[in-house]
């Protein structure tokens, strides 16, 4: 019988999205600090600054070059401003959901600065659904395709990883303990697992779940930023003609919405592990730890930190070995934001190399 190949070891897709800029932005600054070349290239701070506005077109003579660091960065996929939620779901998560009906677990994350588009790539707004809702919908289309030759089960759970416990996100309760089990794998004690009957009802338990998301009551602005929401689909399938080995599948993506980056950016250089500060989100070093560990060619025999933090325990048996992942680093091309765009260029630019 043929067999669909794993997929080589730690695979990972680093995509980069660059959000539009905002009304204020463009009205603060003069030029963009990340351009898009193609679908698979950026520069960051290019050497001719992007003029927009009133500066486009022209520029006097005498003015002053501004010197910039003109990186060109490639990715396995650039979206630029103009890029729809339904192409970005088309050329990261769909690519790799045959891989979830195949029987391997897979996860895709949303990494980047508080502000950059994580939350809008993930989940998205009521008019324009993020990556979770378009998922789901592409799932139960491919299921009804099969569905003569499978029987298909799906379920989803929402959780939340904040200051190092987990919350149940669609019934929000006290934190629960993780165990790992023999058969099951990860197992989140008390989690509860969801089957909506419509799209509509999806959207409106992602949208509640996205409320119960920890917000500090000092910084209103500051909402989910230090959180990291697990959205988790679990797929269990069965042949429908019961042979003499009954095949089974059980696998589980991941789409997750991490905290924002902007307290972990330190000058990370290759290899050296990155150091718990005061303020630093422990399961966010962890997870960059994990994949640093992964995308190092000689640790991937020996330790992989993954239980250094409640999130990297929580998605050990979807991260490395067999899983494909998908890694969306979303920017604001503002230069108001240029510390953390260069920041998470440069980790993604990292993680590519898994
Ligand atoms: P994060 O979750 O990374 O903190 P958000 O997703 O909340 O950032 O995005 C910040 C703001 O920018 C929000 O108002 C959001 O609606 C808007 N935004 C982000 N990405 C886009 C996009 N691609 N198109 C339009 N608006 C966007
Ligand atoms: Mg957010």
């Amino acid at each position: 019988m043929a067999s669909v190949l794993p997929t080589e070891e730690g695979n990972v897709a680093v995509v980069v999205r660059v959000r539009p800029q905002n009304q204020q932005e463009r009205e603060g600054s003069r030029h963009a600090v990340v351009q898009v070349i193609d679908d698979g290239m950026l520069v960051f701070d290019p050497e001719e600054p992007c003029l927009s506005g009133a500066f486009a077109g022209f520029r006097a003579h005498d003015a002053p070059r501004r010197k910039g660091k003109d990186l060109k960065f490639v990715f396995d996929r650039v979206f630029g401003e103009s890029a729809t939620q339904e192409e970005v779901f088309q050329h990261t998560t769909k690519e790799i959901l045959d891989g979830v009906l195949n029987g391997y677990n897979c996860s895709v994350f949303a990494y980047g600065a508080t502000g950059a588009g994580k939350t809008y790539t993930m989940l998205g707004s009521e008019t324009s659904p993020g990556i979770m809702y378009l998922t789901m919908v592409e799932l139960y289309k491919r299921i009804e395709a099969r569905k003569e030759e499978k029987t298909c089960e799906v379920l989803i759970s929402y959780q939340e990883v904040y200051n190092e416990q987990i919350h149940d996100l669609l019934e929000p309760k006290g934190p629960l303990a993780i165990r790992e089990d023999p058969e099951k794998g990860v197992v989140v004690q008390g989690l509860s697992f969801h089957q909506p009957k419509s799209a509509e009802q999806l959207l409106e338990m992602l949208a509640s779940g996205n409320k119960n998301r920890t917000q500090h009551p000092t910084d209103a602005n500051a909402t989910s930023s230090r959180s990291h929401a697990v959205f988790q689909i679990y797929v269990k399938q069965q042949d429908r003609v019961v042979g003499i080995t009954q095949d089974l599948q059980v696998a589980k993506m991941s789409l997750i919405d991490l905290a924002g980056s902007e307290r972990a950016s330190t000058t990370n250089t290759k290899g050296e592990r990155l150091r718990e500060g005061a303020n630093i989100n422990r399961s966010l070093l962890a997870l960059i730890n994990v994949i640093n560990a992964l995308a190092d060619a000689k640790s991937r025999k020996s330790h992989i930190p993954y239980r250094d933090s409640k999130l990297t325990r929580l998605l050990k048996d979807s991260l490395g070995g067999n899983c494909r992942t998908v890694m969306i680093a979303a920017i604001s091309p503002s230069a108001l934001a240029y510390e953390d765009t260069y920041n998470t260029l440069r980790y993604a630019n990292r993680a590519k190399e898994i």
